[in-house]
């Protein structure tokens, strides 16, 4: 669906449960934030709803996240339902802790690709910034997703004093095994939001880094793509500059909560309920509305917000 501002709203993110099995520092104040919403919906439910989206909302694009989506019971068959419904590009977002032993069911439930969020390569770094997990199970998981034919990428959301001298190890890491690595730009969200003590490292620190140990050409990245690409012999990476150049103006998401609601922003993430659609036996222009409506609150200058990002799964 085109929004106002003529942005193709293409793309869906969907925490199918606020739950998490990490408590990374950027993300949360501590472990018991991540609760499970108390009128989280069923998975049928919430397959109805990404279905509903898909059919007259003009979706096309899923990504499936949290908290940690491989928490979720019911993530296969949630997958498999996806795919049935026709959507062809479904992904996810996970810290890969458990992914090693889900990832053949999830392969040929549909599942296409992951972003994997790996925040360092040392075992108790990973476990500090983390707050729990083991770098080893991670591992394991990329090894074990690159076996199943998934297209992988990493996250790495680089922070000052914790895991910045860490960027060009990763970058190799990802070389050596043909995954693009995308180093992500702290952003004011959460905890982090009106923090006087916020680490920020910004694009042209990473790069600086990068360059001590490659030589690095700027490449071309898709129209709508949110991170800056460059290459280096061996491959692609990306940036993610959400602090230093946001992409406001091509944003083409949207989100989807555990609970039902949209949210068209994260920087002014008014919620629009879906859920009372379930019961409509014609939902369609009530929900082309109730998109326009989510997609409106999109500000044009990323100002960052309270919201905690495990609502929405970043
Ligand atoms: N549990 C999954 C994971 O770890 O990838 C999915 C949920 S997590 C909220 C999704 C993404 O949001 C991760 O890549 C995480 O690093 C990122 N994220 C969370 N808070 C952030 C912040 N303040 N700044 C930048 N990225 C953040």
């Amino acid at each position: 669906m085109l929004d106002l501002q003529g942005r193709n709203i293409n793309k869906l993110r969907i925490s199918v449960s606020e739950a998490c099995n990490m408590a990374c520092s950027y993300c949360v104040t501590g472990i018991n934030e991540h609760q499970v919403a108390p009128d989280q919906l069923p998975m049928q439910d919430l397959l109805k709803l990404a279905t509903l989206l898909h059919r007259h909302a003009g979706i096309e694009k899923i990504r499936i996240t949290g908290g940690e989506p491989l928490l979720y019971r019911e993530l296969v068959p949630f997958v498999e339902g996806l795919s049935e419904s026709g959507l062809e590009d479904i992904g996810m977002t996970s810290n890969g802790l458990l992914l090693a032993r889900s990832v053949p069911s999830l392969a040929k439930a549909g599942l296409k690709h992951i972003n994997l969020s790996l925040d360092s390569l040392q075992p108790e770094r990973f476990r500090k910034m983390g707050r729990a997990g083991s770098l080893r199970s991670t591992l394991d998981g990329i090894d074990a997703s690159l076996e199943a034919g998934l297209r992988l990428k990493i996250n790495m959301v680089v922070v000052k004093g914790e895991n910045e001298d860490e960027v060009a190890d990763v970058l190799e890491f990802g070389i050596a095994r043909g995954i693009e690595v995308r180093f992500l730009e702290l952003m004011r969200m959460g905890p982090l939001y009106q923090n006087g003590d916020f680490k920020l490292v910004t694009m042209e620190e990473m790069l600086n880094s990068i360059r001590e140990r490659f030589s690095v050409t700027t490449a071309q990245a898709d129209e709508d793509s949110t991170s800056q690409r460059f290459w280096v012999p061996g491959g692609y990476f990306g940036i993610i500059p959400n602090e230093s150049a946001p992409f406001c103006s091509t944003c083409s998401r949207l989100r989807l909560t555990s609970n039902g609601k949209l949210i068209g922003c994260l920087s002014n993430p008014i919620e629009t309920s879906i859920r009372h659609l379930l019961d409509h036996h014609d939902p369609e222009m009530e929900l082309k509305s109730l998109v326009m409506e989510s997609v409106s609150y999109k500000k044009s200058q990323f100002t960052g917000s309270d919201l905690v990002m495990s609502k929405v799964g970043g």
